[in-house]
């Protein structure tokens, strides 16, 4: 993609997802300002930009999470989004989540935790819920909907625009993204990365940042860490886990007659819903297809030829071990079977009149994708050695995009950097490791 791979330079991404993409962009801005330049930064990447989860995601940005520090993070990431919303693709259309009455305590935590950080919500309960939802979608069946909360600055990014829109602010700042360059491992001195070793030449590098989505684990292995951890928690616990995990993210679309609007005609709010004791009923067989209903949409113009929505549920887990190459689309073991097409389409019809009998509409094509997930399931920024700092964000990527920005900062500065700080691997030894929400999903 660009001239000769140089052999000496100061900082390698490696990964040109969404993470390594828009840490160099923010670390050459921030090089910059201080009257140096992107050219000391390369990006590397095997395949090229978004050939990871990067190229396939959903893109819904939301700030839904009951682990508090996430929250902090997400007022980035929303800051980076609008800094150039036609260039990323990201339509700030906000996000509505509704529940049931058990999770009422939950949301109202998340909101007042939101508003802590400067991340507009608005929180309705009971009667209010239902006619919020009824104002923006006329047809919505509110039943067993008792709480509903509000992001008004969430959203969602296309994934393609997204990686098109970074490789171009990275390219604008000086930043060489080279496609077609694997990375095979890693020369040593005292701890330090000296040298990373690639298809076309080894380069020797100051700091190396890792982007690398589920290929992160195979790295992790190759600079010798160890693949079980002892996980302690608040209470003293302490578990031992595997370091990584991998899941299956499903996703798909869904085709509409009319367009996918508001009552206003607008783009609609990304819409997710989780009904803890509600179950998913195959409209035509009267089987149950689940014994609880979590379901996501939004609409899904970039991707798709007709008007149509694109939605998810629950991931699959895997377990430590997966196989990441061929990656995404092309990995026929990954993909999600037609039962997961069954259960979208009816929790969408159960939710909404307009996909009743929505199970023909669903688009049929691949659509998997696997992620590597960290043992809480919350996302891992730390130095994992002098000199090599990790991105590993347990596939809540799109919604982390300020998380560049950030180790931006911490990588030219000398004070640690507060939004990080929770995300350190020491949450693990020293009894933060994060805990589970009564969810069934496992994005606590
Ligand atoms: C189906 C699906 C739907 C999703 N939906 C959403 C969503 O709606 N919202 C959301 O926030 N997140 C979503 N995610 C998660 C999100 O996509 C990921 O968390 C995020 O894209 C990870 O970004 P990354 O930059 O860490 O890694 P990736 O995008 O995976 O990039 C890693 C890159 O590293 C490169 N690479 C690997 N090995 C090497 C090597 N040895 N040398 C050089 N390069 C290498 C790869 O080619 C790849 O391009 C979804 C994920 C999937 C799979």
């Amino acid at each position: 993609m660009s001239s000769t791979i140089p052999t000496s330079v100061g900082h390698i991404v490696i990964g040109a997802g969404i993470h390594g993409l828009s840490t160099a962009w923010h670390l050459a801005m921030e090089l910059e300002a201080r009257g140096k330049s992107g050219n000391d930064i390369i990006v590397l990447d095997k395949t090229g930009p978004g050939a990871g989860a990067s190229g396939i995601a959903c893109g819904c940005v939301r700030n839904l999470y009951m682990t508090e520090p996430i929250h902090a993070i997400l007022r980035h990431s929303v800051d980076v989004w609008t800094y150039d919303p036609v260039a990323f693709g990201f339509q700030q259309v906000g996000y509505v989540s509704a529940g049931e009455a058990n999770q009422a305590s939950d949301y109202e935590k998340l909101h007042r935790s939101q508003a802590r950080v400067g991340y507009p919500s608005e929180l309705y309960q009971g009667m209010e819920a239902k006619s919020f939802l009824k104002k923006i979608w006329p047809d919505f069946k509110t039943d067993g909907i008792d709480v509903v909360l509000h992001e008004k600055v969430s959203g969602y990014a296309g994934t393609r625009q997204a990686i098109a829109g970074l490789s171009q602010k990275c390219r604008d700042h000086g930043v060489r993204i080279f496609s077609g360059v694997e990375v095979l491992g890693y020369d040593t001195t005292s701890g330090r990365v000296s040298r990373v070793r690639t298809n076309v030449g080894d380069i020797a590098c100051e700091v190396v940042v890792l982007g690398l989505g589920a290929w992160t684990p195979k790295h992790w292995a190759m600079l010798g860490k160890a693949m079980a951890i002892e996980a302690r928690y608040a209470d003293g616990q302490a578990v031992r886990k595997d370091m990584w995990t991998y899941w299956r993210l499903l996703e798909g679309e869904v085709y509409v007659d009319q367009p996918y609007r508001t009552a206003q005609d607008l783009d609609p709010p990304v819409l997710h819903v989780e009904l803890m004791n509600t179950p998913v009923i195959d409209p035509q067989t009267g089987k149950m297809l689940a014994d609880h209903l979590y379901v996501y949409w939004k609409n899904g113009a970039e991707r798709m030829d007709r008007p149509g929505v694109q939605g998810g549920s629950i991931p699959i887990k895997i377990g430590p071990q997966a196989v990441t190459d061929p990656y995404g689309h092309d990995n026929a073991e990954y993909q999600a079977e037609p039962e997961f097409a069954d259960y979208l389409t009816a929790a969408m019809g159960q939710l909404m009149n307009r996909f009743e009998g929505s199970r023909k509409q669903f688009r049929e094509r691949p659509n998997g994708g696997i992620g590597a997930f960290t043992p809480d399931n919350v996302p891992i920024f730390d130095w994992i050695a002098p000199n090599v700092y990790m991105i590993a964000d347990s596939n809540h990527g799109f919604k982390m995009t300020g998380v560049g920005k950030l180790v931006a900062k911490l990588l030219v500065g000398s004070q640690p950097v507060a939004e990080l700080t929770p995300f350190g691997l020491d949450r693990f030894a020293n009894g933060r490791t994060f805990g589970a929400s009564n969810s069934h999903c496992p994005w606590v």
